[in-house]
């Protein structure tokens, strides 16, 4: 699963929420679980093989209608009863090989007696007929009165283990099968499920029914069902059908946004060594999917949010590559081999986010893909949550396995194992480990054993400090050059704490010293909590570099003097390296010097990631010569993604009329979106003397999805002003475009505060049907602090129409709203820097309380969907 949606500044944005963490209220995270999964693969009964899965539904009632036959043979002697996965469902009938059978049911379970003890490699065939009202698993999207022309659409959603809430059967990845999956839907409708589709015939009644075979076992919560009103478009890839599915009415966005899939599986097949694996690659996008996408096997689906507007499209510079690169990365590593345990599921999802890198570097260049990693690795240091866990684990009770640990730290370990063996050592190890795997559950064993065959190196040290252990080096680094001996002595002392499962690191670093003679590599070993390393130079050196180009996952407080890390920005010759300075220039004392370097590399740099952190540390020093800076690269840059980021930096300036000016002028002209979006959210965290009118006709005019409405939209909350209510009240109303709903609603609770009128109103959206709708009432309520909402809370949630998920969110915000003291305090208090979630940077400390808590709705938002199992992801702001 992917939890970012959109890009990368998104991504960006997920990980500033949790940078937040350490600052929030106790109170707000005690959102009660939910049912941890299962951590370790259970001992199997017996080996499901093959599943005839046949569906119908019943829209009204938002029913599946099932029958299934399981085949499946016996791996235990005396084995005298199957039991299956099955949440909620109403068992109708069960036969074994055709003989009617008695069957006894549980909440979670359903127990089919066999007629006698079974022995080893007998074969039965189950075959069960239910229905079902699914509150996870599958979801039936569909027309009302306030939306009567939404394209109806059911989708499902397995991982990770989801798929037993609409088909009963063994739910866990320790077993493969194939499956046939047959459909019986409205004769207008398209569906997708996993495979290749072998037939769509009349089904009478103004219906059809599709058939779709996977001949290649996966496991079951790689199953998809995608069904509805959809648009196709079909492109192939060396005769491999390669198709995309939008919405009705949105399938002109399929190939502005996915046109590059098949480049794609072109340069993994040939990267891996390892042809794509499956009949057919599709991709569904459907709307109000809980995740930003999903690896089904053969099928993704990803979140209609993808599908940006063709015009806003080129306004970012990676389009939806992430997304889309990770599922696919899946394919391989997740599908064609899959995890056999939660607890090694950076086996998918670490291997999947590594794969994004690599098609970056492809396609975009090398100096991207650094920023990508760059970005990553701060991302996951900032989440302390993550530092004394291990990335291979079984205790995550508290705390979902699909974390940051799964994800960024271990796309790092590949990073690192790269850099390490060698790129051919490296791809031929994992060659080896697919091929050997193929269609098998796996371990974190089964890597290390297979890269071993391959490239006869032992990785089983750089696993245990890795991903058995936890944490990374944290180093201190300085050094003192010897004029007499003419050499560098460096000094590395790791800094981390040792305690628990992190320890002193062993690694691998390239120390590059540049003096009279030009730079000079040193390969070195670090291994102890403080050692000196001497190198010759025949002169005082002008640049130092420890770890030249950011090769391992690490922090480094290199004591440098200003000149030098002057030098590093503007003479550095890997991405990382300049990075490091832009960003350590922010800790010295701002002077002209600083600034007009900053501001050089800002305009000049040939890595736009270099240019955006030096826009983002002149967003930080602040002062007159800063916002000269900015402003002079705003008016010389044209690139969309580097003008969004200048203009939001400038959100942080406050009380400088200039640049309120200029916000002005880029809110009402530009031409970026981009840009005039941020413009018209820092106008209002700027709280800029002219804002109001500005933001009212912004609302008023029309763009590209609403793009800039919904900026407008969400500003009117920052800004404070209650004119805006009215406005506010108009746009949340039923009826209008769902993301100026949520945007609308957010910014209405955070004005007129004592207002019952406005808490009443926002609580009559409690009880619609449309997730984000709700999900914004919600957490608006809980961040609004009027304790009247408490009551609709708590109906809502006595209330049968409820997903699952929504419960602990909903018990949290009447926690929040229960005791607002305790939020109080404990939060960190504010500076200042009213500035929105879209841009803030790495700049992580100019935020006020309200700021805080909007995070924290996030975030609380982001765990439960965690614990979901789903692949978390923020409402995107659109910006
Ligand atoms: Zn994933």
């Amino acid at each position: 699963m992917i939890r970012e949606l959109f890009h990368r500044t998104h991504r960006h944005c997920t990980r500033a929420a949790l940078l937040t963490l350490a600052a929030l209220p106790a109170i707000l995270l005690a959102a009660p679980p939910l049912r941890a999964d299962e951590p370790y693969a259970r001992t199997r009964d017996y080996d499901l093989q093959h599943s005839r899965i046949s569906l119908r539904f019943d829209l009204e009632q938002k029913k599946v209608l099932g029958e299934v036959t399981h085949t499946l043979s016996i791996l235990r002697d005396g084995t005298a009863r199957i039991a299956f996965d099955s949440a909620d469902l109403a068992i109708q009938s069960v036969t074994v090989n055709k003989a009617a059978s008695k069957f006894e049911t549980s909440h979670d379970k359903l127990i089919v007696p066999l007629p006698a003890p079974a022995r080893v490699g007998e074969k039965f065939e189950i075959a069960i007929r239910y229905e079902g009202k699914p509150t996870k698993g599958m979801y039936f999207i569909l027309p009302d009165k306030d939306y009567p022309d939404r394209p109806k659409q059911i989708w499902t959603q397995g991982e990770s283990e989801d798929t037993r809430y609409y088909l009963p059967t063994y739910d866990y990845p320790n077993d493969r099968l194939t499956t046939e999956t047959i459909l019986t839907v409205p004769a207008s409708w398209i569906t997708v499920a996993n495979g290749k589709l072998l037939s769509v015939t009349e089904a009478g009644k103004g219906l059809k029914t599709w058939t779709w075979k996977e001949y290649l076992p996966s496991s079951t919560y790689l199953i998809t069902v995608v069904a509805g009103e959809f648009e196709e478009v079909k492109d192939s890839w060396h005769g491999i059908p390669v198709t995309y599915y939008a919405p009705k009415g949105r399938g002109d966005r399929l190939p502005v946004n996915y046109g590059r899939t098949p480049a794609m599986i072109e340069l993994f097949s040939k990267k891996l060594g390892v042809d794509y694996p499956w009949e057919k690659y599709a991709q569904s996008m459907v709307d109000d999917f809980v995740a930003g996408g999903m690896e089904n096997s053969s099928a993704t689906t990803n979140n209609s949010r993808s599908l940006v507007h063709p015009k806003l499209a080129p306004e970012y510079l990676t389009g939806q590559d992430d997304l889309i690169s990770h599922e696919l990365g899946h394919q391989w590593f997740g599908d064609l081999v899959t995890c056999k345990d939660w607890g090694n599921v950076w086996l998918n999802e670490g291997f999947a986010s590594f794969m994004e890198v690599v098609w970056t570097e492809a396609h975009f260049g090398k100096d991207q893909a650094d920023y990508q990693r760059w970005q990553g690795a701060r991302q996951w240091f900032d989440n302390g949550n993550l530092w004394n866990k291990s990335i291979v684990r079984h205790d995550f009770e508290d705390s979902s396995e699909f974390d940051g640990n799964a994800y960024e730290k271990g796309a790092w370990v590949l990073y690192m194992l790269r850099h390490q063996l060698g790129e051919d050592a490296f791809y031929r190890g994992l060659k080896h480990y697919l091929e050997v795997n193929r269609g098998k559950n796996v371990v974190t064993a089964d890597f290390a054993r297979a890269i071993e065959e391959a490239t006869h190196v032992n990785i089983d040290q750089f696993l245990g400090q890795w991903v058995y252990g936890a944490g990374a080096p944290k180093f201190d680094l300085s050094y003192a050059y010897d004029n007499e001996k003419h050499q560098v002595a460096l000094t590395v002392k790791q800094t981390q704490k040792v305690e628990g499962r992190v320890g002193i690191f062993r690694v691998p670093v390239d120390v590059e010293i540049t003096a009279g003679g030009g730079p000079k590599l040193h390969p070195i070993t670090v291994s102890k909590a403080q050692e000196i390393f001497t190198f010759p130079a025949d002169s005082a050196p002008v640049m130092v570099l420890f770890d030249k180009g950011g090769q391992v996952l690490k922090t480094a407080d290199f004591h440098k003097e200003k000149k030098e890390w002057l030098y590093q920005l503007k003479n550095a010759g890997e991405f990382a390296d300049r990075a490091d300075a832009a960003a350590a220039l922010g800790k010295a004392k701002a002077d002209d010097e600083i600034i007009a370097a900053l501001g050089d590399a800002l305009r000049h740099d040939k890595s736009w990631g270099v240019r955006a952190t030096a826009a983002d540390t002149l967003g930080k020093l602040g002062g007159a010569g800063a916002a000269k800076a900015l402003l002079d690269a705003v008016n010389s840059s044209d690139t969309p993604w580097v003008r969004n980021r200048i203009v939001t930096v400038l959100g942080n300036f406050k009380d400088d009329a200039a640049i309120a000016a200029k916000l002005e002028s880029l809110a009402k002209q530009d031409n970026s979106y981009r840009a005039r979006a941020a413009a018209l959210q820092a106008l209002g965290a700027l709280k800029a003397p002219k804002a109001f009118a500005t933001l009212d006709a912004a609302v008023a005019g029309d763009s590209p999805d609403d793009f800039l409405r919904n900026a407008a939209l969400r500003s009117l909350g920052s800004l404070g002003d209650d004119k805006a209510v009215p406005l506010l009240l108009q746009w949340s109303a039923p009826g209008k475009p769902i993301e100026s709903r949520t945007a609308a609603i957010r910014s209405l609770a955070r004005l007129q505060k004592d207002n019952k009128d406005i808490t009443k109103q926002i609580a009559t959206y409690l009880n619609e049907p449309h997730f984000p709708v709700r999900m914004a009432a919600i957490f608006s309520l809980g961040s609004r602090g009027d304790a009247t909402a408490i009551p609709a809370l708590e109906a809502l949630l006595k209330s049968g129409d409820l997903s699952i998920e929504m419960t602990p969110m909903i018990k949290g915000q009447i926690a929040r709203l229960k005791s607002p003291a305790d939020a109080k305090n404990n939060s960190r208090a504010s500076t200042d820097g009213e500035n929105e979630e879209s841009g803030r940077g790495s700049s992580g400390e100019n935020v006020t309380t309200g700021q805080r808590l909007e995070k924290l709705e996030h975030l609380i938002q982001e765990m439960n969907e965690r614990l979901k199992s789903i692949e978390t992801r923020l409402p995107p702001p659109k910006q």
